[in-house]
């Protein structure tokens, strides 16, 4: 288990921390924008920087002052750094303690082709993956990543993802994988942590950090697109009434009466429909709107929906499969439907 207790370092225009955090065996995928401090989390854990202040722990034992061969830190950053003079194999077989392993890692990570080249003559993902390979052949009791997949191409990123998830659990030691890639950090986390200015906003699970952010900024970065103010109106038994604006809606999420909070709701949850079909017109949380602009994502549309009869645009996800049944043009007129469970409350 690593524990990471009151960890901080000041550059001239940054202030990282105070963090903690604790990682069992498990991965812990770390999230956040450029600049928010993952890398330099990563470099004091390794140990290629001093700390300015607080203390890092590896199932009990002080890293602290360790010089960084003892530390046993498997640290692997987008650029590789392999050895140029050696073959992609002589580079992981370098401080490999079980050489049979090599050809696992190599088939694993797709590699087993390439192990003959030297790196200059890899694509960047091929030396990202052989730099993995290296690392994981070494056997280390914590493994540091720091956004080692950036270079791969979507097909094979998703293939590694459902790998390497289950390679690092079987490797049963604390795992950081930080990427600025929410997918990957669904995937092959275990947990979630979000970083903003230095520091970690929230922790949880993967669903968690995106169903259920604790602030806006998560919100935002998990994809919650739909944030607005509003205010309780009346909690029942197992509703509560909101009002945003002059929309009056449902949700499930409870609230005290009379205050405010920011209601989050993702956009794969907003529903679209066509605007004929007077049937279900009287459905909770639907209301009328038209279609203000719409983006073709590939695996799916985003649209943005102004509401007829407030100052609230929407925006919803629909899939292609979907898209035939619906007019999807700019000033179309639909209709969207919030389902009370979809609204989180942020308080
Ligand atoms: P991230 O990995 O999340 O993109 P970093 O940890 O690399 O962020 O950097 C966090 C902040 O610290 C940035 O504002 C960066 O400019 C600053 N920083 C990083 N390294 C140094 C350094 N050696 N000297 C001064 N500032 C630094
Ligand atoms: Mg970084």
């Amino acid at each position: 288990m690593l524990d990471v207790t009151s960890l901080t370092k000041t550059y001239d225009t940054f202030d990282f921390g105070p963090v903690d955090l604790t990682v069992d065996d498990e991965v812990l995928s770390i999230l956040g924008p450029s600049g928010s401090g993952k890398t330099t989390l990563l470099s004091l854990i390794a140990g290629i920087l001093d700390p300015d202040g607080g203390a890092i722990s590896l199932n009990g034992e002080h890293l602290d002052g360790r010089p960084l061969q003892e530390r046993r830190t498997g640290l692997v950053f987008q650029d590789g750094a392999l050895f140029p003079h050696m073959t992609a194999r002589e580079n992981i077989g370098y401080a490999a303690t079980d050489r049979e392993r090599i050809a696992e890692f190599a088939s694993l990570l797709e590699i087993a082709d390439v192990l003959d080249r030297r790196p200059p003559t890899l694509s960047g993902g091929e030396q990202q993956r052989v730099a993995l390979a290296r690392t994981l052949a070494a056997d280390p009791d914590l493994l540091l990543l720091d956004e080692p997949l950036a270079s791969l191409d979507a097909p094979i990123r998703r293939r590694l993802r459902r790998e390497l998830h289950t390679l690092f659990t079987s490797l049963e030691i604390p795992v950081i994988y930080v990427t600025h890639d929410q997918r990957t950090a669904t995937a092959l986390g275990d947990r979630t942590a979000i970083f903003r200015d230095g520091a970690i906003e929230q922790v949880g699970s993967p669903m968690a950090v995106i169903n259920r952010p604790t602030t806006r900024f998560v919100a935002r970065f998990t994809g919650n697109e739909n944030l607005f103010e509003a205010t309780v109106v009346e909690q029942r038994e197992d509703t509560t009434l909101l009002r945003v604006s002059n929309v009056r809606l449902q949700a499930t999420a409870a609230a005290a009466a009379g205050t405010g909070v920011t209601l989050c709701i993702h956009p794969s949850r907003v529903q679209m429909h066509a605007p004929s079909g007077s049937d279900d017109l009287h459905c909770e949380n639907t209301a009328s709107g038209t279609i203000d602009q719409w983006l073709n994502e590939g695996d799916e549309y985003r649209v943005e929906v102004a509401l007829d009869d407030a100052p609230i645009t929407l925006t919803t996800t629909i899939r292609p499969s979907s898209f035939d049944q619906l007019p999807l043009e700019a000033g179309s007129s639909v209709r969207v439907t919030i389902p009370p469970d979809a609204i989180h409350l942020i308080k």
